[in-house]
């Protein structure tokens, strides 16, 4: 077994000079203000350890990573019945396209793009009220990370609301198709909070272990869903958690893993270790740009690759 914490900080050492690359995303002007010098790192293993370089401490937005725990809950809530509302497949456009969704009457691609995280946020608010929708993924996020402290940071929730002009989009859309059940102010309110969970690198990497480790979470002892739904969480982040560029992330990374606009990205290393990177510069497609790149060296140097080491 390599020596993880020294991996972890050859990987923090060689990429302090690149701190600060990219673009933070700006159409939300909250995460506008964010300080683009930033760089965290954390992994956990399955069997418990954990190790973090840099900025792993420090909370975040985590946006579009939120779409994996809602996507969790949806399924748990409705199984397999889920994708008569969203598809499995992945989109090659960007995140908040309109496009596909004409061509395919309201139905969604996938459920990482951000019309079928709506659709998803819409089947989770089944018999509840928007605040009560939030609350349960508030507090299913910190059953997983086994953390009370996370929160949902709602200058981020208000910022979003306020310029949601495509999201409130590609939701009415939907909503024409009959793929919303709800008020459409209603799910935007509860997706735009579920975006605004505010997580650390090491939070995040807790939350996710379970997806790692055949649906259990090895640190608490919680099972959280079946090993064949952790695999098939896994494999839907594969080929569909980065946006337009998830063959570019297979081909570099080789790891199934979810980025969001606030800069992080989680990964899975199947049966060895959940992983969470931050940096909020981001590249072009939208994914951060060191975490990616500090994702590549993590696969390289430990042979965690899917595809082989
Ligand atoms: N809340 C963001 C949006 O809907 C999430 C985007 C992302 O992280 O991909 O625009």
């Amino acid at each position: 077994m390599v020596d993880l914490q020294a991996v972890l900080d050859s990987i923090y050492k060689e990429l302090t000079p690149r701190i600060g690359e990219g673009k933070v995303a700006d159409y939300i002007p909250e995460l506008a203000k964010i300080d683009p010098h930033q760089f965290g790192m954390a992994v956990v293993t399955v069997d418990g350890k954990i190790y973090r370089a840099g900025d792993a401490g420090v909370p975040f937005s985590i946006q579009s990573i939120s779409k994996v725990f809602m996507l969790t809950l949806a399924l748990g809530k409705v199984g397999e019945g889920l994708w008569k509302r969203v598809g499995r497949e992945p989109s090659g456009s960007a995140f908040n396209s309109i496009v596909q969704l004409e061509h395919e009457h309201g139905i969604p691609r996938n459920p990482f793009i951000n019309a079928g995280a709506i659709a998803v946020t819409d089947v989770v608010m089944a018999g509840h009220a928007p605040r009560e929708a939030i609350g349960e993924l508030l507090r299913f996020v910190r059953y997983l990370a086994d953390d009370e402290s996370v929160t949902i940071d709602e200058k981020v929730a208000r910022s979003e609301t306020q310029t949601g002009y495509r999201n409130f989009a590609l939701a009415n859309f939907m909503r024409a198709y009959k793929n919303i059940d709800h008020p459409v102010e209603h799910v935007l309110g509860v997706y735009f909070h579920q975006c605004a969970l505010s997580m650390s690198c090491e939070q995040l990497a807790k939350a996710g272990l379970f997806l790692a480790a055949r649906g259990s979470n090895p640190m608490t002892g919680h099972s959280v869903v079946s090993p064949k739904r952790a695999r098939r969480i896994n494999a839907l982040m594969l080929t569909c958690g980065h946006y337009d560029g998830s063959g570019d992330f297979a081909y570099h990374v080789g790891l199934p893993g979810k980025s969001g606009v606030g800069g992080g990205i989680f990964a899975v290393a199947p049966g060895v270790a959940s992983i969470a990177a931050w940096s909020p510069g981001l590249n072009k497609v939208g994914n951060s740009q060191l975490a990616a790149v500090a994702l590549e060296m993590l696969a390289a140097r430990t042979g965690w690759s899917v595809f082989g080491d």
